[in-house]
């Protein structure tokens, strides 16, 4: 098979991780007869430096022609002083927009090998923790008017019943795919846009009748996720509130360089990019996790170019790295090999093989 990935290193580490996530997909290709065609597009800090805008109309149109986007990350201090609509983040908002990407799927799942690099109790980490967060990607507080006038900021929280319902249908759909638990987590004991939340999840609940629906105060959910994550296996939720709970779900699992995420809308075009940012303080030491990137190609290659078996293999390279004792930094503990960002790419690139 022949695929064109438009390819957005980014700021920061962003060029760093992707160069590792391109080596693995460069293998896979090797191994399974594919060939990858890369087009590189410019978005963020390094966008603004070099035309001005952190996402031109050009660059999104590769990224909108090709058959995926894999993204590193934006952003970073150089850029705080941009006003506020030329910001590096900016161009990421106008990224998903653009490409219609109003699902976002983060998994908050646990390696064995890291249980000892998660912040919980043993005793809660041992009852598992493996859910994913079903996150309203292009809608909500992030996309609403943003003003500041007078002394006053303002910024517009809206939701349509359509743009719910949507959403709504993939949380139910990948629970499905689960254990058919979703919960559905909103504030609509103070919030008319989550009352018509709530109110659109249950009317969709007829047509999943094998799926058990439950609903929960987001900020229960913040700490439900510390106190007993088992519990979950679907959440679905709004914008700002699925942005704050998968970092939260991250960091149980042992590190936010360890977690993918796919965005999809109508189409099989999907953006892949791991959950964490440029990370600026660790940015040219080679010493940043390119784990997250890498998962990130291997859910591209099973959600957009339904390659299954090759993301399997990307998973399994993964699993033995970490079976060997290798970790970089954030994630190194007592009696492990510590390995730089390039190693770690090369160490799993070298474990694929096809089954
Ligand atoms: P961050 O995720 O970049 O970093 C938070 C912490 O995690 C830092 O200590 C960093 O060193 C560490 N970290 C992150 N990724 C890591 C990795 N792969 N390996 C090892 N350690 C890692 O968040 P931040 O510091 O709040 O933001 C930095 C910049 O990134 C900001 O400009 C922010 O706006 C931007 N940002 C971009 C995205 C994106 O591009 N999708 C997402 C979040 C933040």
């Amino acid at each position: 098979m022949v695929k064109n990935i438009a390819v957005i290193r980014g700021d920061g580490i962003g060029p760093e991780i992707v160069g590792e996530a391109i080596k693995v997909l460069d293998r896979i290709g090797e191994l399974y007869g594919h060939t990858f065609n890369y087009t590189e597009a410019d978005m963020g800090g390094c966008a603004i430096d070099k035309y001005g805008d952190p996402l031109p109309e050009s660059e999104l149109k590769k990224c909108t022609d090709s058959d995926s986007v894999l993204l590193g990350a934006v952003g970073g201090d150089k850029w705080n002083d941009v006003p506020g609509n030329m910001r590096p983040e900016k161009g990421l908002l106008r990224l998903r927009a653009g490409m219609g990407v109003y699902s976002n799927n983060r998994p908050a799942k646990i390696w064995k090998q890291l249980s000892e690099a998660s912040p919980l109790k043993k005793s809660i980490v041992e009852n598992g923790i493996d859910f994913i967060i079903v996150r309203e990607l292009i809608g909500g507080i992030y996309f609403g008017e943003h003003k500041t006038e007078n002394g006053v900021a303002t910024d517009v929280l809206k939701y349509s019943e359509e743009e719910i319902r949507r959403i709504g249908r993939i949380g139910f759909e990948t629970a499905m795919k689960r254990n058919k638990k979703l919960c559905s987590v909103e504030k609509s004991n103070v919030l008319d846009s989550s009352r018509l939340w709530k109110k659109v999840m249950h009317s969709l609940a007829d047509e999943y009748p094998e799926v058990e629906l439950s609903d929960m105060l987001v900020d229960n959910c913040a700490m439900q996720i510390v106190k007993n994550p088992s519990q979950f296996d679907v959440i679905v939720t709004e914008n700002m509130f699925g942005d704050i709970l998968s970092d939260e779900a991250s960091m149980i699992t042992g590190s936010i360089g360890m977690i993918p995420s796919s965005s999809l809308g109508a189409t099989k075009c999907g953006l892949y990019e791991p959950i964490h940012g440029s990370a600026p303080d660790i940015a040219g030491k080679d010493i940043a996790n390119p784990i997250g990137t890498i998962l990130s190609a291997a859910m591209m290659l099973r959600f957009s170019f339904d390659m299954s078996d090759e993301a399997d293999a990307i998973e399994k390279a993964v699993s033995e790295f970490l079976d060997e004792g290798y970790r970089t930094a954030d994630i190194m503990s007592k009696g492990k090999t510590l390995v730089g960002c390039k190693k770690c790419g090369e160490l799993i690139t070298g474990y694929l093989s096809k089954e």
